[in-house]
Order: C-alpha cells, then structure tokens, then sequence
C-alpha cells in the first residue's frame, strides 16, 4: 500500500474551502498556496472559486438592499 501517494490537486480540492474561510492552519495554507503556484489547474480553479464567492456576496445583498430601499419610501410616502 502506498498510502503516500495521494493526488495532490484532490488534497488542494480539499483544502479550497476552508482556504477560502481562511481557516486553514498556517502549515496548509502555505502547502495550498505552494500547490497554487505550481498548477495551473488548480489556480484556476481557486479564481473560479473565488469569483463564485463575491458574485453570491452581491447577489444576496442586492436584493436586502432594495427590499431596505423599498421600506424606507415606504415610510416616506403615507399610504392613504
Ligand atoms: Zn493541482
């Protein structure tokens, strides 16, 4: 058994999210971040992630922002 030899791109698939939440131990994230350097694959992999992330960021708040713009002229203009 060769227990060893672990697919290094699965490894850095494992460890995208929590690089990401940057809750990786100092050790991992220099390990990732090592992994990002030398793979294109998974750099690219890592941009996707990250682009997906601040798309859902303003995709869940633009529409508590115009639900709150909404209240607000609410308030403003008496409904009679
Ligand atoms: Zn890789």
């Amino acid at each position: 058994m060769k227990d060893a030899q672990q697919d290094p791109c699965a490894h850095c698939e494992e460890m995208m999210q929590p690089y990401l939440d940057h809750i990786l131990t100092e050790a991992e994230r220099v390990e990732a971040e090592h992994h990002l350097d030398d793979c294109e694959w998974c750099r690219r992999r890592y941009r996707f992630e990250e682009s997906l992330r601040t798309y859902v960021r303003q995709a869940v708040s633009e529409p508590m922002s115009s639900a709150l713009k909404a209240k607000l002229a609410a308030l403003r203009i008496p409904l009679n």
